[in-house]
């Protein structure tokens, strides 16, 4: 589904990413991880459109995206959840979940797609009609993933959903993404600093240090590699 090849990109003359190759395939969650500033959230940048990458490509069911706008991006199923939620704190809940219809295909299937979002979310029912900045943190970020899914991705990409959230919260934002990857076959890529949360809800992840791909495997060959446990897990 999503085929990253050879992805050099950065900001103006200082480069971040160095050849990152990778792929998510159709029903898989696909870990990034990485600790502070290795590059996460600006691969997830050049994927979307809002930074244009110097080398390599970026396809997306065989189409280069690399020189398309993100708006191209987005209407081809290449949704986010930002890093930091980007809720629009002033506007009720149900108005945020509105904003996530874009296209044509997503304004007509609102409805549809709103009754889904309850079911996964019911809190975000009984609270459809407050300002979405009187919901607690956990509850932003339920919004936020929430609105990715009016999008209807075909590609889910979560960045950093832990920040700043109980465990308990977060485990519950990664059941609904795992759950739409096995069930409603969209794919997920999540983009976590959290590593142990991570490897249990992924199939496969890749470690990037320093704007490279260190390692990659399968959750449980990374949770279980060495070099993992001692510089990201502390064991
Ligand atoms: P974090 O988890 O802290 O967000 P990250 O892995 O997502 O980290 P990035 O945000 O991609 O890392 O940052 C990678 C590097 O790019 C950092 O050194 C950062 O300072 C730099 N950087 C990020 N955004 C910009 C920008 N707009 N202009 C210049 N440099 C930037």
């Amino acid at each position: 589904m999503l085929k990253v090849d050879g992805l050099r990109a950065g900001y103006g003359a200082i480069n971040i990413l160095w050849d990152l190759s990778f792929e998510v395939h159709e029903g898989e969650v696909v870990a990034i991880l990485g600790s502070n500033g290795a590059g996460k959230t600006t691969m997830v940048r050049a994927i979307t459109g809002m930074v244009r990458p110097s080398a390599g490509s970026v396809s997306f069911n065989g189409e280069d995206l690399a020189k398309k706008s993100s708006r191209y991006i987005l209407d081809k199923g290449i949704v986010q959840v930002p890093e930091g939620r980007q809720i629009f704190t002033e506007m009720t809940v149900l108005e945020n979940l509105e904003m996530g219809a874009f296209s044509k295909s997503t304004k007509a299937a609102f409805t549809k797609n709103l009754e889904t979002a309850y079911r996964r979310f019911p809190k975000l029912k009984e609270r459809a009609k407050q300002a979405a900045g009187t919901l607690s943190g956990g509850e932003q970020q339920m919004l936020a993933v929430a609105r990715a899914l009016i999008g209807m991705p075909k590609l889910l990409i979560l960045d950093e959903p832990s920040l700043g959230l109980a465990p308990n919260i977060v485990d519950d934002i990664l059941d609904v993404a795992s759950s739409m990857a096995r069930n409603d076959g969209i794919a997920v890529l999540l983009v976590e600093q959290d590593i142990t949360k991570a490897l249990a809800c992924a199939d496969r992840g890749y470690v990037i240090e320093n704007g490279r791909i260190a390692l990659q495997g399968s959750a449980h060959e990374l949770s279980t590699n060495e070099h993992v446990k001692k510089a990201y897990l502390g064991i």
